[in-house]
Formats: C-alpha cells, sequence, structure tokens
C-alpha cells in the first residue's frame, strides 16, 4: 500500500529542517500536502523529483507550475485568491501594522512585497497607511511592476523592491520605510559605526544609497546594485529598505534591528565619554556566526586589524602602522624650553619688587 503524506507531514519535516527529498518517492500527497509543495516551490524552494513529478507538475496538479508572469490569468486570479496566499497577504498587514505602530511610516509612506513566484511579487497599495491594510488592499505585480491581481493599485515605490529582486534571486521579500533615527542617518549620508552592538553586526549590512526621486528606475537600480553585500539600505535623504532570504517578518526585523542601533549610537554619543567598542576579534567570531546564517557582508575575508576602524572602515582600508607625528605625539621640547624661560623672567621680576 502507497504511503500517504499529509500537509501536517510535511509542515514538521520542513520545521525539523528535513529534506523533502527523503518522501518516498511512491507516497500520494493529500490536496492539503500539494498545495504546500507548490508554496514551497513557489517561493523558491527546492523539490525532490519524485514530489514534483508526483505531485506538481504540469499534467499532475493545473496550476501547480511555478507562477511566473507568462502563466495564464485564471491561474494567478487563484493563487491570488488563495488561503496560501491570504497567509502571505496577513503576514504583509501584520508587518504593515508593526510599522505603522513604531512610527517608522507615516502619511501613505512605506512599502512591503514577498515574492511568490519566478518574475512576480504580492505588494502593498497606494494610498493607504500601512497601519490599516487589509489583506483585500493588496496587489500581484510582475517584476515590471505590471498589475494583475488586486482592487486598489499597486505603489509607485514598488519598482525599487522589484529591482531589488530581479538583481538578488535571494530576496524572498523587501520592507520600505522611514523609521526617524535610521532616516537622520540617512539624511546626514552617514553609515552608522560598527563594533558597538553583537544584534546590529550579525543581521544587518548596511550601506547608503544616494538620493535620486523616489518610484524612479535610477532609484532602484542605485539600490538593487548594493544588495549583493549589504541587506539593509540608508536612502539618502528618504529612509530605509531591507531584504531578506528568508521572510517578510525577516526584512521588517532588519528595520527594528537598525533603528534601534542608531537610537542606541545617537545616546552613547551623548553620555560624556567616548563610546566603547568591541575588538576586532570579538567582531569576527560575529562575522562567522553571520556567514553561515547566510547573511551578506562586505568584511567578510577582511584581515582583523581592518574590521572596527570606524572612520573609514570600509573596504579600501588598509592595516595603518602609525606615521612619525603619531610617534612623537608628546611635550614639544623647544615649547617647553620658552615656556620655562617666560615663567623664570616672570618669577624674577616678582621677587625683586
Ligand atoms: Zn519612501
Amino acid at each position: 500500500m502507497k504511503p500517504v503524506v499529509s500537509a501536517k507531514d510535511i509542515e514538521e519535516l520542513l520545521h525539523n529542517g528535513g529534506d523533502l527529498g527523503t518522501l518516498p518517492a511512491e507516497a500520494i500527497f493529500t490536496p492539503s500536502a500539494r498545495d504546500l509543495l507548490r508554496d514551497w516551490r513557489n517561493k523558491g524552494g527546492k523539490l525532490p523529483e519524485i514530489a514534483r513529478a508526483d505531485t506538481v507538475s504540469e499534467s499532475a496538479v493545473p496550476g501547480a507550475k511555478p507562477l511566473s508572469s507568462r502563466s495564464p490569468k485564471p491561474e494567478l486570479d487563484a493563487f491570488f485568491n488563495s488561503a496560501s496566499c491570504r497567509n502571505l497577504k496577513e503576514q504583509i498587514c501584520d508587518v504593515g501594522r508593526r510599522l505603522w505602530q513604531r512610527a517608522y511610516v507615516d502619511g501613505n509612506g512605506g512599502n512591503i512585497a514577498i515574492r511568490v513566484g519566478e518574475d512576480i511579487a504580492l505588494c502593498t497599495p497606494t494610498l493607504v497607511s500601512k497601519g490599516f491594510m487589509k489583506p483585500e488592499d493588496l496587489c500581484l505585480v510582475d517584476f515590471e511592476g505590471n498589475q494583475f491581481c488586486g482592487a486598489k493599485n499597486r505603489t509607485s515605490e514598488i519598482l525599487m523592491h522589484l529591482q531589488i529582486m530581479k538583481r538578488q534571486p535571494r530576496a524572498v521579500a523587501t520592507v520600505h520605510c522611514h523609521p526617524p533615527y535610521s532616516t537622520g542617518f540617512a539624511v546626514a549620508g552617514l553609515v552608522p559605526p560598527t563594533c558597538m552592538i553583537p544584534e546590529y553586526e550579525v543581521f544587518a549590512s548596511v550601506a547608503v544609497a544616494p538620493y535620486r526621486t523616489p518610484g524612479t528606475p535610477e532609484m532602484g537600480k542605485l539600490v538593487a546594485d548594493l544588495t549583493d553585500k549589504h541587506n539593509t539600505i540608508l536612502m539618502a535623504n528618504h529612509g530605509v529598505v531591507s531584504w531578506s532570504h528568508n521572510n517578510v517578518e525577516d526584512a521588517y526585523f532588519k528595520m527594528e534591528i537598525l533603528e534601534a542601533y542608531c537610537r542606541t549610537v545617537l545616546v552613547s554619543t551623548q553620555l560624556g565619554v567616548p563610546p566603547k567598542t568591541m575588538t576586532p576579534a570579538q567582531l569576527q567570531d560575529l562575522l562567522k556566526i553571520k556567514q553561515s546564517l547566510g547573511i551578506p557582508d562586505p568584511r567578510y575575508g577582511l584581515k582583523e586589524c581592518e574590521l572596527c576602524d570606524n572612520d573609514e572602515w570600509r573596504p579600501g582600508v588598509t592595516c595603518a602602522v602609525p606615521g612619525p607625528q603619531d610617534a612623537t605625539v608628546g611635550p614639544d621640547p623647544e615649547l617647553e624650553k620658552a615656556v620655562q624661560a617666560i615663567t623664570d623672567q616672570i618669577l624674577a621680576r616678582i621677587t625683586k619688587q
């Protein structure tokens, strides 16, 4: 008798870090199990040959082919109205609410997207506060920004998200918002200093993209060009955009981590003592964890002495040997002599009086 694989079996397997390739080749998959496998594949997950052949091949399950801008409209509609898509829409609404509650967005600012197929994404609508979105407000677009589904119009800033997804195949979700402390750094054109808080070092890789008019392809390109080595981009005079290779909540977490960090850095600079930093060796340990999590960082492979240089630490920094001026910092003998002579003269005059 052929084994039956349910959705619960698949969920448990994925939850425990199991390999879908271990599913029995002759298994019969329940309809909800097929849905899960299809979602998994649509999100870029790898499927074993057996599962693909048995459950999600074009012939076995109509509509199971990975969704793309070339999928027939009824297929896109079916996905857009499916329970699994509803779940993604709810995740976007949840992240929107958190952005608004934390004052990371203002007016109808900010936008969120999730990749749901080869070249299509679910995204937020224009002119709606991110704090009060409903699942039915969301839109389905291709990577050129053409809208297929959704009653409301997609946001114009989605083009930047789509350019990130095109450029960075690992980006499954993107979040853009205007958190005040981080945006302050973006207005100043400053990458926050490093080596102060482990959370920030492990989860965020920050760079600044120059200002361009929001929503233009040029702006999107400048941001997308940085996504090879960075997952959190400060957009000069504008805000922040982040991407995640995991899910939309993870992309949102980058915002919380960056915003908390920028705020903490500002507080620490007001305490009257220079902020202490961790050592390059301590940072190196954190970078090892970061690399194991699959998070990009431009510092992988740098020499230890280059890691915590907060003046100009980015690649291109060389390990500086103290120059001759630095070595002779201290009292100037000539100046000392002059001061001594003047002091002697004054003392001599006082004693004569
Ligand atoms: Zn914006």
